[in-house]
């Protein structure tokens, strides 16, 4: 099935008397399931469109149809439910709470989804198990590597069970052995039906997913199966 439908989709930013089109009438389906990178220079639209299909943002014109919900025109405070009901976010940064703990940073959506403090831990040591680290349940961000760092970032990605892993970047921090591992990892949640989403510069990384779509000036400039996409297991 269709996870995500966007319709001429557009973006203008106001700059003072300056109009930036940041993006200009992008309409891209993507099915449950699909593993695509979006890449692209600098400037050509790439956050943008994820903060629009991430729910952070919403489009000026056009519209966005996310699991069967049109999504285009929502408050914050909707977009914000949508989110963590829909989206599972990794950051180049990790972004973790440096004074928690793996398990708590990794069970910090589920307080937000209501769930009690049995239900959290123990869906979060299962997201922790899932990413090879339930021996570091315990340990806070300072005590883990970078990799094992994007690994907790990634098992509180999942930790809702989203309809979709958006990741940005997700290896910008990691030199290239951690890399390859986070990608073989991101290989096995696309194995296992994961619709995953990831934006990245470099081609190597890329070349992990199995659509690979170019944007230019706010425009699709290509949208390709990858041909070469890297095995790995
Ligand atoms: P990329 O992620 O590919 O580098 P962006 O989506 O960040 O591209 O930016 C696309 C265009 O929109 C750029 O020209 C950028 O300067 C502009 N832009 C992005 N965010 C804003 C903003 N909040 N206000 C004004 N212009 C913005
Ligand atoms: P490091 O920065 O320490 O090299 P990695 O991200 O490579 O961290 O590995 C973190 C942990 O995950 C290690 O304990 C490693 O054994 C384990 N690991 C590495 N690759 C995989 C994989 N593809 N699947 C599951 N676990 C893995």
């Amino acid at each position: 099935g269709r996870i995500i439908e966007t319709t001429e989709i557009s973006k203008v930013y106001k700059m003072g008397s300056e109009i930036i089109n940041a993006l200009v009438s992008i309409s891209i389906n993507i099915d449950k399931g699909e593993y695509v990178a979006f890449m692209g220079p600098s400037g050509s639209g790439k956050s943008t469109l994820m903060n629009i299909i991430g729910c952070l943002d919403t489009p000026s014109s056009g519209t966005y149809i996310l699991n069967n919900n049109d999504v285009s025109d929502l408050t914050e405070n909707e977009l914000a439910e949508i989110r963590n009901k829909e989206i599972g976010f990794v950051f180049q940064t990790f972004n973790l709470l440096p004074r928690a703990t793996s398990l708590d940073n990794v069970a910090l959506p589920l307080i937000y989804a209501g769930l009690n403090k049995y239900d959290r831990e123990e869906k979060a040591m299962a997201a922790l198990a899932s990413v090879g680290l339930a021996d570091r349940a315990s340990h806070k961000p300072n005590e883990l590597s970078g990799g094992q760092r994007q690994r907790v970032a990634i098992a509180r990605a999942l930790v809702n069970d989203p309809s979709i892993i958006l990741a940005d970047e997700p290896t910008g921090n990691l030199d290239s052995k951690t890399s390859y591992s986070i990608m073989d990892l991101f290989q096995e949640l696309h194995d296992k039906g994961n619709t995953i989403i990831m934006v990245t510069h470099e081609d190597d990384i890329a070349h992990y997913a199995h659509r690979i779509v170019r944007l230019r000036d706010g425009l699709i400039e290509s949208d390709e199966i990858n041909e070469n996409v890297i095995a790995t297991g």
